[in-house]
């Protein structure tokens, strides 16, 4: 089992290991420890006790507030669990998220339909509901006060999912971006899209990319996994992934599985750029390579078929 896992990235800013899976660099958590704390992702409740040493080790005995980013389960499946351990905590979501966490039955049913039960204990664990009384509804430009003057901006980010919210904060210059921009491979930094259904919608995160880099954040802090410090750089590649990944599954036979040529086609570009195979490896071991595909073969499926000259007459 691997130790409590925090760094100090400086402006009062921590970034929590929550060592997801038990294992190291799967979700990253950010504290804020600010005279208003705010914690920013708890992880699923099956991993929540790490999250609950490492605050333990930095002498964290109040949170004022959980902000998620988004409310799939390796972001917020734990908010009950955590609202319980510290009972003062709002737990702050976006207003399309806030009835799952309230009543999560819905999202249990369709997470277990995807993971099945065994899939949904080894990875995630029950979810509790939270008390609606203490959740903090929030919208694109809602400020979330992390006290002495300082605060989190929110910026409401639908394309990863429709309740996505992603965080700025002025001081430190940090982003914390979630899932929006995908996943970075811990170290190496490539970036790969996360793409699962239902909400994947490849234009929408575009126009987030791009409104994201046009604030000048000083590093994005990705969920999965960690700072990076080139922003513009990740930003442009991000796009650039998302769209040769939108192109390879328009072009993939639909009555064909897609997921493990996909997952081929995937770790042979990142090898073709230059990433080491260790760190393809760690990126393969905890991909769900299912989801993927499908959730840019939904949004193919659903999207409006472009306008023809005809039908613009
Ligand atoms: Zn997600």
């Amino acid at each position: 089992m691997p130790e409590v896992s925090v760094t100090n990235l400086g402006h009062d800013l921590y970034l929590i290991d929550a060592l997801m899976h038990d294992r190291p660099e799967r979700l990253a958590c950010y504290l804020f420890d600010t005279p208003e704390r705010v914690l920013v992702e708890c992880g699923p409740s099956r991993s929540i006790s790490h999250l609950f040493e490492a605050l333990d080790y930095l002498g964290i005995d109040d949170v004022a507030t959980l902000a998620v980013t988004h409310i799939h389960l390796d972001h917020a499946g734990g908010a009950g669990h955590f609202a319980a351990r510290f009972p003062t905590a709002r737990v702050a979501v976006h207003t399309l998220g806030a009835p799952h966490l309230a009543d999560p039955a819905r999202l249990l049913a369709s997470a277990t339909r995807i993971y099945g039960e065994e899939g949904m204990g080894q990875y995630w664990g029950p979810m509790e509901p939270l008390d609606p009384a203490r959740l903090l509804v929030l919208d694109e430009g809602d400020r979330l006060s992390l006290g002495g003057g300082r605060s989190l901006e929110v910026m409401y980010t639908p394309g990863h999912a429709k309740h996505h919210l992603v965080y700025l904060e002025g001081e430190s210059g940090a982003c914390l971006v979630g899932d929006e921009i995908g996943v970075a491979f811990p170290h190496g930094h490539a970036i790969q899209p996360d793409t699962p259904p239902p909400d994947f919608d490849p234009v929408a995160i575009t126009a987030q990319l791009r409104r994201i880099a046009a604030r000048h954040p000083a590093f994005l802090g990705l969920a999965h996994f960690g700072p990076h410090f080139d922003p513009p750089r990740a930003l442009a590649e991000a796009e650039e992934r998302l769209w040769e990944a939108v192109a390879w599954v328009e072009a993939a036979d639909p009555a064909q599985d897609p997921a493990p040529a996909y997952r081929d086609w995937v770790i042979a570009g990142h090898r073709s750029r230059g990433t080491p195979d260790e760190e393809i490896a760690k990126y393969d071991d905890h991909t769900f390579w299912g989801m993927q595909p499908a959730g840019i073969r939904r949004w193919l499926d659903r999207r409006e078929p472009p306008a023809t000259a005809a039908s613009a007459s």
